[in-house]
């Protein structure tokens, strides 16, 4: 994954850089290194750990270069150690280079390089690269933009990178295929990130680099913009940052993830904006009405998507289905894409990803469009590489999501699709106008529905000290509830190192009630309308075994609160929403439990946010 900070310009290279990388630590943070080019010298500082250990380094002393780059990792190809940090720099020490991504036949380069004098020092693709830019520049003696580029082509795998040469100590070069990058244009300066977050409060004009794009960025002109693999000069689009500083900021919270969980009420009412307009019943997705009859004609919907937002899939399969009736399947973006699926031209894929840079869901876009799919995306990052390939799709509009557990970003996908379920639904007339009247007013009472499960804060504080030496979980649910068991399993595991499994509570029987004993937290959640009694009498075969209780109940329960050691109440809703209101409480169980033991919530170990690696 990792996240990359460049900038070239008249302020000081060095302070800017890294509270860009800080921005950027939801990306990896592994490692992190500068460099900086200065009095003739190019200065490299790198360490394991995070940005605060880099800054250790540095010691307070702020370099007045006005070119830099930095780098903070997530590791791919050699453990988390100084050496294989980035910068990664050039046999002869003129070139560095920061690098997102992997360059798959980095083996065989290798071994070529070596057999041409090369030595290496670190185990990562990334030395190999910056080295075979190095040949080139020996071998054709050509310009560093033009290096880059036939190093680039004999590259397979995936890179977002910027290269710097100290023999020309104004230009920075970057070039992305697969892996994100963004330019920030501002005055008689550059930024050059993996996101626009580094430089939000110095430009609002920022430039999205394309795929298989190269820029050649010089303190003294305008970017110049050329395809990787015929040369061909670009007009770079110059578009307008829409972010502010706020909106990436902690704003009082102890975390990231806890203020997202905050933000679901705003989040949800920003995903409604514009689409919902409950009093007159009417839902407005030009992305839907544009291609309506694509979607009413459609043979079966194909979601695709990798961890959470295959859970928000799951959801949205059942919704789509109980409203349309176009049968839906669900998929592992990443098996999808190795399993020679069967896609039919008239398929729907919707992709869904939160930051839209999923390598293994725009592989599997790639597969459909390839085979003549109509492909939908809903992702939340605005002019992310999603929304750029897909064919139309839906923004959720959740705002920035920092913390690497996904809160809002799951929520706010299952408003989108219940605006395509519904809208779909009353399309084909496969809803009742009744059916579809009260479910625009109750997703438009979802968010106050939320925020009164928010004011149970303090309560589901308590209930999680009491499971914070926990070895294992499960969660159960039935249902719309059952996806939403497997992303409360999943956020606990996360964040808080705890194995959890959600199962359909059904399916208890079948296995893991062997795993029941008093030892055995098990989280249920038996909202009134999804298969109450059924999920009641897997309660009863829990409490039988001696099994701990912490159930998810619908306002009012009184049957469950016999049973369970732990009740925490949620506003009555339809089954479907209740996938939406369930989840509240889980998400908070799983933070308060994580912060009970000490973890480091927004950034858990070995995770990453945006997995833009497969
Ligand atoms: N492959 C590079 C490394 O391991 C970059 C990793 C990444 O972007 O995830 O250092």
């Amino acid at each position: 994954m990792c996240g990359i900070v460049a900038y070239v310009g008249h302020q000081k290279a060095q302070p800017i850089v890294i509270k860009g990388l800080k921005r950027l630590e939801y990306r990896g943070y592994d490692s992190a290194g500068i460099s900086f080019f200065n009095n003739d010298t190019l200065f490299t500082y790198k360490t394991k750990g995070k940005v605060s250990d880099l800054e250790e380094i540095l010691n307070g002393e702020v370099s007045d270069a006005t070119i830099g780059m930095g780098h903070t990792r997530w590791a791919t190809h050699g453990v988390p150690n100084n050496v294989n940090a980035h910068p990664q720099a050039s046999n002869s020490g003129n070139l560095v280079v920061v690098h997102n991504g992997i360059i798959e036949n980095y083996a065989s380069l290798k071994e070529e390089l070596i057999s041409r004098g090369f030595e290496f020092h670190s185990d990562t693709d990334t030395e190999v690269l910056v080295n075979l830019i190095e040949d080139v520049q020996k071998k054709e003696k050509v310009k560093l933009g033009k290096a880059v580029q036939i190093a680039l082509s004999q590259v397979v795998g995936a890179y977002a990178i910027v290269v710097f040469d100290k023999r020309k100590p104004n230009e920075l070069i970057a070039a992305r295929l697969g892996s994100p990058l963004a330019i920030g244009v501002g005055e008689n300066e550059f930024f050059v990130a993996s996101d626009a977050t580094p430089f939000v409060e110095y430009t609002k004009n920022v430039i999205y680099l394309e795929e298989e794009h190269l820029a050649i960025i010089r303190r003294d002109r305008e970017v110049r913009i050329r395809k990787i693999k015929n040369d061909k000069l670009i007009k770079p689009y110059i578009e307008e940052l829409k972010l502010s500083l706020e909106n990436i900021q902690k704003g009082g919270y102890d975390h990231f993830m806890l203020k997202e969980i905050f933000e679901q009420p705003k989040a949800i009412k920003d995903t409604l904006r514009g689409r919902l307009l409950s009093n007159e019943g009417i839902i407005t997705l030009s992305s839907l009405r544009e291609h309506e009859n694509k979607f009413l004609k459609a043979r079966r919907i194909l979601i695709v998507a990798c961890g959470t937002s295959w859970h928000a899939g799951l959801v949205a399969e059942y919704m789509i289905e109980d409203y349309t009736r176009i049968p839906v399947e669900v998929e592992y973006a990443s098996e999808f894409r190795y399993r020679n699926p069967i896609i039919f031209p008239d398929d729907i894929v919707i992709a869904i990803s939160q930051s839209g840079e999923t390598a293994d869901t725009i592989a599997a876009i790639n597969i459909a469009k390839e085979k003549g799919a109509f492909v939908y995306g809903i992702c939340n990052v605005v002019g992310s590489t999603i929304s750029r390939i897909t064919d139309t799709g839906c923004y959720t509009h959740a705002g920035p999501e920092i913390g690497v557990a996904s809160t809002k970003a799951f929520t706010t996908q299952i408003t989108v699709v219940s605006l395509i379920a519904l809208y779909l639904g009353k399309a084909n007339g496969t809803l009742s106008r009744f059916q579809y009247q009260e479910s625009v007013t109750e997703l438009d009472n979802l968010p106050t529905k939320v925020e009164s499960i928010l004011s149970l804060k303090s309560y589901i504080e308590e209930v999680a000290h009491s499971f914070k030496r926990a070895k294992n979980c499960i969660y159960l649910g039935r249902g719309y509830n059952f996806p939403v068991a497997l992303e409360g399993a999943l956020k606990l595991k996360e964040i808080s190192y705890i194995h959890a499994e959600g199962y359909p509570a059904a399916e208890m029987k079948h296995g893991p009630i062997a795993l029941i004993d008093k030892e055995m937290p098990v989280v249920v959640i038996a909202t009134k309308k999804g298969y109450y009694e059924k999920v009641v009498s897997n309660i009863q075969e829990i409490k039988s075994r001696e099994g701990r209780i912490i159930a998810i109940v619908s306002e009012g329960d009184t049957q469950v609160k016999e049973l369970a050691d732990y009740c925490i109440e949620i506003p009555e809703s339809s089954e479907s929403f209740a996938a939406i209101l369930s989840t509240i409480p889980l998400q908070l169980l799983s933070y308060y439990i994580a912060v009970h033991r000490n973890c480091n919530v927004d950034q858990p170990r070995n995770l990453a946010k945006s997995v833009t690696v497969e």
